[in-house]
């Protein structure tokens, strides 16, 4: 099967009320355990790698782990995206490595720390946006920065995100403004802040509405019906791994993350894409740390990484499942990129925004 789009793959997923988790890859035992899980639920599925992960495996090699994939596993439709882009030259790269969807995280600047205006994230996500769906290519956006309603600080993780306090203004997506941003951006997807992190420590507590925006996902679902809502940092970092991981030998402090059954109320509200990292490395970790210690003379790597690909693969599913993709692999037919491109200039794919509509 050919790679399908991210904007193909959540036209889909909107029509039929459900959401995708987004997961990452790095290695070949994440890309097995997602495939196994996907051919298991019959789910569509999103890689994603972020700019770290394209240096730690390499284009090459991270490119062909997909190929091989799709190989192997004919009937899953499989997007290929790039995470967090910061630059024009990133989100082309991996265009042109054959990822069928990009992110331009404007919201920070090209350094993925300073926070930027507004002006320059309409700017150079009209740009990517423009240059992408000319080959048929998807381009989500992202508006606010991510970062703690709880601790009003920024959050960074593997070279990316601001540092350091932000007003309550800028951790949390504008509704207005989201649609302003759509219709001058075009983009096909929107990441929106509401209070997630990326990495472990989310929320000293179980989140409440103060802390976990979720209201804010409803008001911008009003606005712009037709924009698939991507919610970052969406690990539910659940007890039982941090207990595993705990248990031998780790001393990660307690926390919380984001309740799977708040991402099952955002599917609601024209949630699409969900990105899930911290919860996939803490499953696999976990395992890992569990074999070292019962196993205390084991050296064969093997022993390690097939429980951890297992383990991985049991929170893949778990996610299939609630967020309802399980089922849809086998009920969708990629459009290929060529025929995506014809659309976008057509104008048929253009945002349906629901001030325009009223007026
Ligand atoms: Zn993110």
């Amino acid at each position: 099967m050919a790679r399908i789009t991210l904007r193909q793959l959540l036209d889909h997923a909107a029509e039929h009320d459900y959401g995708v988790p987004a997961f990452n890859i790095n290695n070949m035992e994440q890309v097995i355990a997602i495939l196994e899980a996907a051919r298991k639920a019959d789910a569509p599925v999103i890689m994603q790698a972020s700019r770290g992960a394209r240096s730690y495996a390499g284009d090459t090699m991270l490119v062909r782990m997909v190929d091989a994939a799709e190989a192997l596993y004919p009937e899953i439709p499989i997007c290929l995206h790039q995470d967090h882009g910061n630059d024009e030259t990133t989100c082309f790269s991996a265009i042109q490595q054959g990822f069928t969807s990009v992110m331009m995280d404007g919201s920070l600047e090209a350094d993925a720390k300073t926070p930027a205006s507004y002006e320059y994230n309409v700017d150079i996500t009209r740009n990517v946006t423009a240059m992408a769906h000319r080959v048929g290519v998807s381009v989500e956006g992202e508006l606010g920065c991510l970062g703690s309603l709880e601790t009003g600080e920024g959050d960074a993780e593997d070279g990316h995100g601001f540092e350091g306090a932000l007003d309550r203004e800028m951790l949390l997506t504008d509704p207005v403004q989201a649609s302003e941003f759509v219709a001058e951006t075009k983009v096909d997807a929107l990441a929106v802040a509401i209070g997630t992190s990326h990495g472990a420590y989310k929320f000293t507590r179980p989140p409440t509405g103060d802390i976990l925006a979720m209201d804010v996902i409803e008001a911008i679902h009003e606005r712009l019906p037709g924009t698939h809502i991507v919610m970052h940092g969406s690990s539910s970092v659940p007890q039982e791994l941090q207990d595993i991981f705990n248990r031998y030998g780790g001393e990660m402090p307690q926390t919380y993350g984001v309740p799977v059954d708040q991402i099952e109320r955002g599917i609601k509200s024209g949630v699409r894409k969900v990105n899930i990292d911290t919860d996939c490395r803490l499953a696999m970790t976990g395992v890992m740390r569990k074999v070292a210690q019962e196993n205390k003379s084991e050296f064969d790597p093997r022993k390690f990484l097939k429980p951890a690909l297992d383990a991985m693969k049991d929170l893949c599913l778990d996610r299939f499942d609630r967020f309802g993709t399980a089922g849809n692999a086998s009920k969708i037919k990629v459009i290929p990129l060529a025929e995506m491109a014809s659309r976008y200039s057509s104008g048929a794919l253009d945002p349906r925004i629901a001030r325009d509509e009223a007026a």
